[in-house]
């Protein structure tokens, strides 16, 4: 916390204007690629909550009556000013979360292709009718909002994430109060802006930024119905557990601990790259990013000598700068704690073959090198723990159902990956592995915006995932009607 004057403070978003929070706590923005802070940001009161929610309860009276193809006209003139700001959008990201601009542009582009699929709503809320259910009666199946929906999102992705949420969610006649990660709540204020600018009403999205009360003010809100939460697995059970005790509509995707498994008949050059970018892209603060690597036992020695020298070749700094690969973590407590977990894995026995630690040392960010730990076994910390950071742990495995069978004893289920020249052990992996999101030949199987992001166990917590069809689900209700339409005139 900090009560310095000198850099901006953020304010909310409600109603169409930018209003100070009601609170006198405040925590620092950083830019983890060089500590420098960049803005205080509010954790907003209670009683933010309940403006924003009054705001957002006004707006839906009207919002939910606004024609669907004039809604879906806003969502097209957003995506085009997104397009346009892609750049911009992408320096904010990099600046606040760390993660190198090719990537942070590029996450702009998933965040707009969200936009796109949601600018779809006139025939992805379409219901679906029976003519004849009975002698002369008629079923049709009408969708319609639920009301107002309430976000919380994590740091790591802080334009795509909040994308898997408000455009769908507003698109389908909903109205929306976010909760950006204090940690990157600055590409949400832009967001917001450029969504007025393409017409949004007031009222439609605001934004409360804050940490714990605020999301319990929108967990706990009779008029919130529906919360999307994407964040840790510790923080996405409660929320869940929370917000359904007050018997709303609950999505909360969480934790990852991704493996992915080579064998022997793999390109090993392609999976050495693919790996590369999957384990230490983004510092490895990706939920679908590669933390355990499961090699067969008879390529193995040849992979890691490829990988560990593809490893030291990374180009190390802050994120803005050209080639820079690997940008910082978070927050200095993310380093120390990434510090901590390698001092640990070296004493429960893992293999240390290259240690980012040094980084650390040697950089005013919050930074650590790539490194990597041979000899894992499943009773090990490093193993269990989603580390969150540059690290990967190795493992060695005599035949794919060994491999499959380590994945599967974790209880993080968000992705997996597999790579191999063979399609019988394409058709076991995936038959055979408890993961909801599956690479085959390829490292980060994020789906694109139009397929559900679908972790399984304790990687998400609900019924209805983000974006796809579920997501179009998850903000609406159904209503069908049967009707009777008497013939016996014409007769
Ligand atoms: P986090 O759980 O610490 O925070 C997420 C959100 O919850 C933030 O908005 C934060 O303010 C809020 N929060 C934090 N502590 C809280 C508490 N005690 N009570 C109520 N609210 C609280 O997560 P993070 O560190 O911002 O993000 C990283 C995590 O997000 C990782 O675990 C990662 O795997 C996960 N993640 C998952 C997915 C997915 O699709 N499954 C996608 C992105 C990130």
């Amino acid at each position: 916390m900090t009560t310095q004057q000198a850099v901006k403070t953020l304010k909310n978003f409600i109603n169409g204007k930018w209003v100070d929070a009601k609170t006198d706590t405040f925590e620092d923005v950083y830019n983890p690629a060089t500590g420098e802070v960049l803005a205080r940001v509010p954790h907003s009161s209670s009683e933010d909550v309940a403006d924003a929610v009054a705001a957002a309860s006004a707006a839906f009276k009207t919002w939910q009556r606004v024609s669907i193809p004039k809604r879906a006209k806003i969502l097209f003139k957003y995506q085009q000013l997104l397009v346009e700001h892609q750049e911009e959008l992408g320096r904010i990201v990099t600046e606040e979360n760390g993660k190198s601009l090719s990537e942070a542009v590029a996450e702009v582009g998933r965040g707009i292709e969200n936009v796109e699929f949601a600018a779809g709503v006139p025939t992805l809320m379409m219901g679906d009718s029976l003519t004849t259910v009975a002698t002369d009666v008629e079923a049709t199946n009408y969708r319609y909002p639920v009301g107002v929906v309430g976000g919380i999102t994590p740091f790591n992705f802080p334009m795509m994430v909040p994308c898997w949420m408000f455009p769908m969610a507003v698109a389908t006649g909903n109205t929306f109060v976010l909760k950006p990660s204090e940690k990157t709540p600055l590409t949400s204020q832009r967001l917001v802006e450029l969504f007025q600018e393409a017409g949004l009403p007031d009222g439609v999205l605001n934004i409360v930024n804050g940490s714990v009360d605020v999301v319990n003010g929108l967990l706990d809100h009779p008029d919130v119905k529906a919360i999307s939460f994407v964040g840790s697995e510790r923080v996405g059970e409660y929320v869940y557990k929370r917000g359904s005790e007050h018997l709303k509509r609950v999505q909360a995707l969480t934790g990852a601990k991704n493996h992915t498994i080579v064998l022997e008949d793999a390109d090993l050059d392609a999976a050495v790259k693919g790996i590369i970018s999957s384990s230490f892209g983004s510092a490895g603060e990706r939920c679908m990013a590669t933390s355990v690597l499961v090699l067969q036992e008879s390529i193995a020695d040849k992979f890691m000598a490829k990988f560990t020298q593809a490893a030291k070749d990374i180009k190390i700094g802050n994120g803005l700068d050209k080639g820079v690969f690997l940008g910082p973590v978070i927050r200095k407590e993310n380093q120390e704690r990434t510090l901590n977990y390698i001092k640990t894995g070296v004493k429960e026995g893992a293999k240390l073959v290259l240690d980012g630690s040094e980084e650390a040392k040697e950089r005013d960010g919050y930074f650590v090198g790539p490194t990597i730990f041979e000899d894992v076994k499943t009773d090990m910390t490093i193993w269990h723990d989603e580390m969150f950071a540059p690290v990967l742990s190795v493992m060695r495995a005599k035949d794919l159902p060994e491999a499959v069978a380590i994945a599967n004893s974790s209880e993080l289920a968000n992705g997996a990956c597999l790579f191999t020249d063979s399609a019988a052990s394409i058709r076991y992996f995936r038959e055979n592995i408890d993961a909801g999101m599956l690479g085959i030949n390829l490292g980060v199987p994020a789906p694109i915006a139009v397929f559900p992001f679908s972790g399984w166990k304790h990687s998400f917590f609900g019924t209805l995932h983000a974006n796809g069809k579920d997501s179009v689900d998850f903000y609406t209700h159904k209503k069908v009607v049967t009707a009777r339409y008497d013939q016996s005139r014409f007769k």
